[in-house]
């Protein structure tokens, strides 16, 4: 296998894992990244555990691992800020030339590495991962899952690949642009596409996950569905004139209706239809009042310029390196910057 040589930096890939609650899988989890990385980059490469606020014992695990092994570095966020903020947060840490993005609870397997190394060494920036198959995933999620990129792929002009996931090996050259998109409702894998370079898929089959269970209810798989159309299309707030003229053709064509049967001498009964078509039309202008404060909100959020991510610790061996980047506008270290970054060793 051909490692990627740079002159400049010892690291040759960064692994990047959001961690939240994932204490009982979590050393099978070193176990298998170090395994399938060590193999072909020896001590070329760094694993950043991301601490996501997790309520279980998944921050003192990452800190043991960290301790022990000096490749791994630890961070931990100040509270749970969702895993596409706490990717975002180790996506600012990153110090190798590659970039290998995957979950915690082993769905996507870490020994996927060396073959899709092979693919980007063709000449590519971006190889992600593209499921052919889900292991151990409810019928509700896969339709959900079928149905929510269809959708997207209908209402957003950036294409984002079906049934992917955010397990990818990108290039520095493509992280180094994600950090640079301030956004705060951040739908990554869309946002990799939206950066562009030679991007191919390599399809896997995602396996069940190793052990707890899934932290993204459909309360949070819907939130997600809403950032990834909010982010990338205004297709939505088109509708409400496109609905506009819909009522108003219908309208125009009733009262031709009622003028026509006016002609003949007749009335048109109906105060019961008049009364329904009231709450349809109040409902339809509330609906659309409501995807307009959608965006409205998202505006005014995007508008405080708050911080992603807040760093409570990063814990990086002395000899892998500096341990933060403070003076990152994307983040915000708690404490004064000297204190909280503490170094292992
Ligand atoms: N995750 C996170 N913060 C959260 C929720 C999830 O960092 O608030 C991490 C989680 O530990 C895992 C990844 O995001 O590494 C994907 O979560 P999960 O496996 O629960 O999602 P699913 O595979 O069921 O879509
Ligand atoms: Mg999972």
């Amino acid at each position: 296998m051909q490692v990627p040589q740079t002159g400049s930096s010892s690291c040759a890939l960064s692994v990047v894992i959001p961690v939240y609650n994932e204490e009982a899988g979590l050393d099978a989890l070193v176990a298998r990244v170090t395994a399938a990385t060590a193999a072909i980059f020896a001590d070329r490469y760094e694993l950043i555990l991301i601490n996501d606020g997790s309520k279980d014992r998944s921050w003192a695990k990452i800190r043991a691992h960290a301790e022990r092994d000096p490749r791994i570095v630890a961070i931990d966020l100040a509270r749970n800020h969702g895993h596409q903020l706490a990717l975002t947060a180790g996506l600012h840490h990153v110090r190798g030339e590659l970039v290998f993005v995957l979950d915690a609870d082993l769905q996507d397997p870490p020994e996927l590495l060396g073959p899709m190394l092979a693919k980007l060494s063709e000449g590519h920036d971006v190889v992600y991962g593209q499921r052919i198959k889900r292991h151990g995933e409810t019928a509700f999620k896969r339709g959900s899952a079928a149905l929510f990129y269809r959708m997207l792929g209908k209402l957003v002009d950036t294409h984002i690949p079906p049934d992917t996931g955010d397990f990818r090996l990108m290039t520095r050259r493509v992280v180094e642009q994600l950090n640079a998109m301030p956004e705060r409702y951040r739908f990554i894998r869309g946002l990799v596409s939206f950066v562009g370079f030679s991007q191919v898929p390599f399809p896997y089959e995602r396996d069940a996950r190793f052990a707890g269970e899934t932290n993204y209810p459909l309360r949070k798989m819907v939130a997600l569905a809403i950032d990834a159309v909010t982010s990338f299309s205004v297709v939505p707030l088109r509708f409400a004139s496109h609905l506009g003229m819909l009522f108003g053709l219908a309208g125009l064509v009733s009262l031709a209706g009622i003028v026509w049967v006016w002609m003949q001498g007749g009335t048109v009964q109906g105060w019961a239809s008049l009364a329904a078509l009231i709450l349809i039309m109040g409902s339809v202008q509330l609906l659309v009042l409501g995807v307009f404060g959608e965006y409205l909100g998202r505006m005014y959020m995007e508008a405080k310029h708050r911080p992603l991510f807040i760093i409570a610790e990063v814990r990086r061996h002395p000899v892998a390196g500096i341990a933060a980047v403070p003076d990152d506008p994307a983040q915000s270290i708690a404490g004064s910057t000297g204190e909280a970054i503490r170094v292992a060793g």
